[in-house]
Formats: structure tokens, C-alpha cells, sequence
């Protein structure tokens, strides 16, 4: 496999970076379709099996189409390595079980994924792990959060669905002057848009099934970062198995290809977007970073390369409003994915968001008048008119 330099330009990166080419010089990468590998010999397989040689042996451990795509993304975040799972959620699962055990204490963002903050409360804690919750967009109470026990910093910036900015240099300040790891979620800006790792971060973790593929089609996730803390991430994955089929990875790999160039036009239609909702006299509030009205934009203009495609706001009317918006718009799809090309609106207080009472929606700020757009890339006066027939 080629090994990039790391002065490459990201675009470069994203289609070239972990680029394998057999004896057949295949141009596109090939697709290993296959469970195990074949050894020559007794003693190889001896050496394989106690890692004395390196070398495929079961696609559970790894698998070469697997391994591209980890180099892919390892290039792009500026990691040691990365290493692949089978989903967004496998990857934060596999992160604590390498890092976390019983007795130990995690600081997380109030502002998580809710299958994320349900995998902390329902499980890590049956294991002994006490977790606590601080604001994302307040530092001073990770601090405060602190106990003599905390191993893990866990956060996600932007926050979904009210795009929070969390101060990654400064939470990794934070953590590491008490001797904790932090770790980000950065599903929502990509290595395109944002480099936790650069900024302090210990280790990354990803839904692939979001920007990265970007249309849609496969589940997939994975933890980037210094060897040292992928490692045993990676041990956990091999003895329990949410590996990354080389299906999935192949279809990623072709997906982050046109990674940077999406994003980019993500970010310009998420903003336009952003620009005329926050004209409209429906909309009582917009939440976009890209906005100068946004309560971190100056972070979010020295944390990240464009505001992101997420955009929510708030309509005038509470459900009845929001629900009428979302029944009306004919060209979006109306499913909570995101990070696909097609546009998406969701109603977090009624879905997403939907199991939790409705005082820790309220102090999360779900309002009932709340919809969310992962904006794609149709074009946006097709996606402004679909809106504003649902505002009319
Ligand atoms: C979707 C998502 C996840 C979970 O990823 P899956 O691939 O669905 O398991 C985790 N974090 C964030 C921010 C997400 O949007």
C-alpha cells in the first residue's frame, strides 16, 4: 500500500491516501471478499497466529480492503492509525471497552447522540462506570465535573440538533492536566471540516454511515489516533467482532473520494439555506455555526473549515406548526439520517428525541417547534421552494 506523505492536500488524500493495488494493477481498489486467508506453510501459520509475522488470517482481525479504508481515514485526521467497525456505535462501544473499566468516571457532553448517551447509561454503567454530563459549550463545568476517578472525556461538536460548538483545545486542556483522554464524535464535520486530533483530542471516533459514505448505502464506523490508544481498541474488536465487512469498506472507500468536495458544497447550501430561514417571519430562531447570529460562530470560524450541513430551526406554532412544515415539503425525505446528499428533515422532539421526558427535552432546548435539515446537495432554490411551501 502507498504511504502519503502527509504534506498531501486532504482532496488528494481522500482518493489516494491507502490506495491498494495488486499485481493486476487494478485502478479502483480491489474488494477482498473473503472470511480467511490461506497460509504456506505450518510455521506461517504459527508466526501469523502469534504476530511474529504480519499478514491477513481472518477478516474478523482484518481484512486488506478493510485496512484501506483505516489508512484512508488515518490520512485524512492526521492519526497514527485507525481502526475500522462495524458501525458509528460499535466504534464508541469498542472505544470504552479498550479504555474505560469498573470505577472509573466519564465526563460527557449533554449534547450527545442519543443511542450514545443510551449505550453510557444502560450498559457502561451495569459495567461500574459512572458518567456524568456537562454543557458542551461550557468548559468551566467539564472542570467542575472532574473527579479523582475520570478517565474519559467524551464530546461531539457541532451537537445534534442545536449545532453547539464544544472548545476542543480547550476541553483537551482540561483533561489532560487531570490526566484524562478525550475523546470526539466527529461525525458531523469530517476530517474535512475539522481535525479534533490537531486541536489536543486523544482519539476520534466516527459514524462512516454519514458523510463518509455520504449516499446512504452502508453502516460503518471506526477510532483514529495515536497507536498506542488504537491498539487495544483494536484487540477488543478482533476477540468481539463488530468488525467492518469489505463490502462496506469498499463502498467507503469510494464514498470519500468526492468527501472533500462534498463538504464543501454542504457547507454552501446549509448556509444559503441558513441565510433565508433566518428571513423568514415563521422561523423564530435558526441554528447554523456558518451564522454571524450563532453563539460560537468566532469558535466555530477558528475550529472548523465551513459551518457543516446540519441546520435546524425553530417555526412560530410549537408541534402543530413544525409537523405541518414537515408534512408539506415534497422534494426533502423525511427520515433522522443524515449526512447523505439528499436532504433529510426530522422532527427531534416527536423522533429522535422522542423517548426522553419532556423536562430533559425542554433543558436540552428541543422545543416542540424544532425541525432538523441534514442539507444535501440538491440544488438550493429547489430546496428553498420545498420550504417555503411548508412555511406557507
Ligand atoms: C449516527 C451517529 C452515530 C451512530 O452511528 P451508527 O453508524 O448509526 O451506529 C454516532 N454519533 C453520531 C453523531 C451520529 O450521528
Amino acid at each position: 500500500m502507498n504511504d502519503f506523505p502527509d504534506e498531501l492536500h486532504p482532496d488528494t488524500l481522500a482518493i489516494r491516501a491507502g490506495t491498494l493495488r495488486t499485481e493486476f494493477g487494478e485502478h479502483s481498489d480491489a474488494m477482498y471478499l473473503t472470511s480467511s486467508f490461506c497460509v504456506g506453510s505450518a510455521e506461517e501459520a504459527a508466526l501469523k497466529f502469534t504476530n511474529q509475522m504480519p499478514g491477513y488470517i481472518y477478516s474478523r482481525f482484518s481484512n486488506p480492503t478493510v485496512t484501506a479504508f483505516e489508512q484512508r481515514l488515518a490520512a485524512l485526521e492526521g492519526a497514527e492509525r485507525a481502526i475500522a467497525t462495524a458501525s458509528g456505535m460499535s466504534a464508541i462501544l469498542a472505544l470504552g471497552m479498550a479504555h474505560l473499566k469498573a470505577g472509573d468516571h466519564v465526563v460527557a457532553s449533554s449534547g450527545l447522540f442519543g443511542a450514545t448517551i443510551q449505550l453510557f447509561n444502560a450498559y457502561f454503567v451495569k459495567f461500574g462506570v459512572q458518567i456524568s454530563y456537562a454543557s458542551p459549550t461550557d468548559p468551566a463545568a467539564w472542570a467542575a465535573a472532574i473527579r479523582p476517578n475520570t478517565r474519559l472525556f467524551f464530546l461531539e461538536t457541532p451537537s445534534n440538533p442545536l449545532t453547539e460548538v464544544a472548545d476542543i483545545a480547550a476541553l483537551a486542556e482540561i483533561a489532560h492536566a487531570h490526566g484524562a483522554l478525550l475523546a470526539v464524535d466527529n461525525c458531523f464535520c469530517t476530517p474535512i471540516l475539522q481535525q479534533p486530533l490537531k486541536l489536543g483530542a486523544d482519539l476520534v471516533v466516527h459514524s462512516a454511515t454519514k458523510y463518509l459514505d455520504g449516499q446512504g448505502r452502508v453502516l460503518g464506523g471506526a477510532v483514529a489516533g495515536s497507536t498506542a490508544l488504537v491498539e487495544p481498541v483494536y484487540l477488543f474488536l478482533r476477540t468481539a467482532g463488530p468488525s467492518l465487512s469489505p463490502f462496506n469498506a469498499w463502498v467507503l472507500l469510494k464514498g470519500m473520494e468526492t468527501l472533500p468536495l462534498r463538504m464543501r458544497a454542504h457547507c454552501d447550501n446549509a448556509l444559503k439555506l441558513a441565510q433565508w430561514l433566518q428571513a423568514q417571519p415563521q422561523v423564530a430562531r435558526v441554528y447554523y455555526p456558518g451564522l454571524p447570529s450563532h453563539p460560537q460562530y468566532a469558535l466555530a470560524q477558528r475550529q472548523q473549515r465551513g459551518g457543516g450541513g446540519i441546520v435546524s430551526f425553530e417555526v412560530h406554532g410549537g408541534r402543530e406548526a413544525a409537523w405541518r412544515v414537515v408534512d408539506a415539503v415534497q422534494l426533502m425525505s423525511r427520515t433522522a439520517n443524515l449526512g447523505d446528499v439528499r436532504t433529510t428533515i426530522t422532527h427531534p422532539a416527536s423522533t429522535t428525541h422522542g423517548r426522553i421526558t419532556p423536562e430533559a427535552r425542554a433543558a436540552a432546548g428541543i422545543t416542540e417547534g424544532l425541525i432538523r435539515l441534514s442539507v444535501g446537495l440538491e440544488h438550493d432554490e429547489d430546496l428553498i421552494a420545498d420550504l417555503r411551501r411548508g412555511l406557507a
